[in-house]
């Protein structure tokens, strides 16, 4: 009877060690959100944001040393979301999801901070005489609320802030925004730099360089 017992055991045993058998299957989304959220809470998305600015200060200051604008109007291009404001209370608070209508409604409590290397930037170009023009995916219908907010961050005194407007409502970033730059090209601006976090921010060209900030929480296409 004991050994019949120890043998069903035993059965038993091997059984349930062989049905555990798991599918192949990507990471699962639980761990890629803790991930996401100890790159921010460790320290090193700032830290990989300040170093991609430091290259871009450099270039910068090189420019203005030369001196050299192609007899055209000096000017940097900045996209605000992740790159000029950041959003990362808003995208926790949403568990990095949400729908468009509410990352909007965020957006438009304009009290996102500014990411402070980016500020840095921006005040050492001002105070250099080059024009900062930034070009952002937000909507025309946001301009009062993100001038107000980039003011408060610090953006003091921009030279053109271009919100997606008539045709553009819809294209996809990187259409728009080629556009955006190509128009500001034609009234004479030599763009030294475009900085963004996504790569829809920089392609396209009407940029000398371009530098793309880390996002790992959203893409825009
Ligand atoms: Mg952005």
């Amino acid at each position: 009877m004991r050994l019949k017992t120890l043998a069903s055991l035993l059965l038993a045993g091997t059984l349930s060690a062989s049905m555990l058998v798991y599918a192949k299957e990507p990471v699962n989304l639980a761990f890629i959100k803790k991930d996401l959220k100890h790159y921010h809470d460790s320290g090193e998305y700032d830290h990989d944001i300040s170093s991609m600015m430091q290259q871009a200060m450099r270039y910068l200051e090189m420019r203005i040393d030369q001196g050299k604008f192609h007899g055209k109007k000096p000017a940097i291009v900045l996209d605000i979301d992740e790159t000029s404001l950041s959003n990362y209370p808003d995208m926790v608070r949403l568990d990095f999801g949400g729908t468009l209508e509410e990352i909007r409604q965020d957006e438009d409590k304009g009290e996102d901070e500014a990411i402070a290397p980016t500020l840095k930037l921006y005040r050492y170009a001002k105070a250099n005489q080059i024009a900062v023009f930034f070009i952002t995916g937000r909507q025309e219908e946001e301009r009062e609320v993100t001038e107000k907010n980039l003011k408060k961050a610090g953006y003091v005194n921009h030279d053109g802030l271009i919100l997606r407007a008539g045709e553009y409502k819809k294209a996809p970033a990187s259409v728009y925004k080629i556009a955006m730059r190509k128009q500001l090209a034609d009234q004479g601006y030599d763009i030294l730099l475009n900085i963004g976090d996504q790569k829809s921010d920089l392609r396209g060209g009407y940029a000398d360089k371009t530098y793309k900030l880390p996002n790992p929480y959203y893409h825009i296409p």
